[in-house]
């Protein structure tokens, strides 16, 4: 089978290697839909320590498709059923897993290989993390499972009602699936982004109300602005960058919620106003990857209508032109591009 080999920082190979065999408790799908992603771009760039423990292995960690061969033991499973698998399971026997939260898992066993006509799925990863589908439901939709947990994850951490101001900062697909996970819970959701195509583009996904950050010399007094003087109820900060971690903080209003969803380079610190942490109580939250069960209910949200994530979607292309989807996307010209394998 074709297949992009991820073989270290920088170099990623078209090859042609075997299509895999299911081992007890395993599943092999076919591909029919993967997703290109910030994080793939940030790996090929320096390597991913956690993701990525091994070199050579197939690349990619969005997709979905149809199971085509079922190791021996594998019960309740198909070939020819549609599925979607998350990238990574959880061991649930840490501490953190016994604790109800395996998105922390001291041993997050990660997946690889969405690039590739076949994928082989561990079977921790089939015991815990994929999920069938309805057969009318089109892979391009489904692959979205996983980005669309994430993003679950951060409204769930910041318990986004109806009726609260939730403003999002960054407009990349996850800034964008954030704001259509608040707004589905009838938040009014702000979404700050930089002008440019791809903000165009948000807008006319009419997702949430738009703001250019680079319109204005001072966008917290903007945001507070905008919510009645008061500042949000939730920030989000989805962009990775310290700065806008410290604007979310400053854009919250008093007893408010910060989640921190964009992780920063290593090293990199913010600093907290104390007086406003306190009298104003903030509570400012992390929130990193998926649960099983968010997986389970991003897959309800996504056949249900509820969540329509494929206007994300700005680039379809083939296999063979990963390397080239993952530039487009380094480069700012894509939000999502489709790999159809
Ligand atoms: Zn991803
Ligand atoms: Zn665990």
């Amino acid at each position: 089978m074709r297949a992009q080999v991820f073989h270290g920082p920088g170099d990623l190979r078209d090859e042609t290697v075997p299509v895999p065999d299911p081992g007890p408790g395993e599943v092999v799908l076919r591909v029919d839909a993967a997703l290109t992603c910030g994080t793939d771009v940030k790996t090929l760039r320096r390597g991913h320590p956690v993701m990525i423990p091994h070199v050579p292995t197939v690349f990619g960690h969005e997709f979905a498709g149809r199971i085509a061969a079922v190791g021996a033991g594998v019960r309740g499973l198909r070939e020819g059923d549609h599925a979607v698998a998350a990238n990574s399971a959880p061991c649930r026997r840490c501490a953190l897993c016994r604790a109800g939260r395996p998105n922390l898992c001291e041993d997050l066993l990660f997946v690889n290989g969405a690039y590739g006509e076949f994928i082989a799925l561990p079977a921790r990863l089939v015991a815990e993390n994929l999920v069938t589908l309805d057969a009318a439901t089109p892979a391009a939709r489904a692959a979205f499972a996983e980005p669309l947990a994430c993003a679950m994850l951060g409204v769930e951490r910041a318990g986004v009602e109806h009726g609260q101001s939730v403003v999002v900062l960054g407009h990349g697909p996850l800034g964008c699936l954030l704001a259509m996970v608040a707004g589905a819970r009838r938040a009014r959701v702000i979404l700050v982004g930089k002008r440019g195509w791809r903000l165009d583009r948000v807008r006319s996904l009419g997702i949430a109300e738009v703001i250019d950050a680079t319109a204005t010399d001072d966008l917290v007094a903007d945001l507070r602005a905008a919510t009645g003087g008061r500042g949000a109820d939730v920030t989000i900060d989805a962009t990775g960058r310290p700065e806008v971690w410290a604007q979310a903080i400053d854009a919250v209003g008093r007893g408010g919620r910060v989640v921190f969803f964009g992780g920063c380079a290593p090293g990199t610190t913010v600093s907290v106003d104390t007086r406003r942490a306190h009298y104003e109580e903030l509570t400012l939250l992390g929130a990193f990857h998926h649960t099983p069960e968010l997986i389970r209910r991003a897959v309800e949200l996504l056949e249900a209508n509820t969540i329509e994530p494929e206007g994300l979607i700005t680039r379809r292309m083939g296999l063979g032109e990963v390397r080239e989807a993952l530039e487009l996307m380094a480069n700012g010209q894509a939000l999502k591009v489709l790999i159809e394998p």
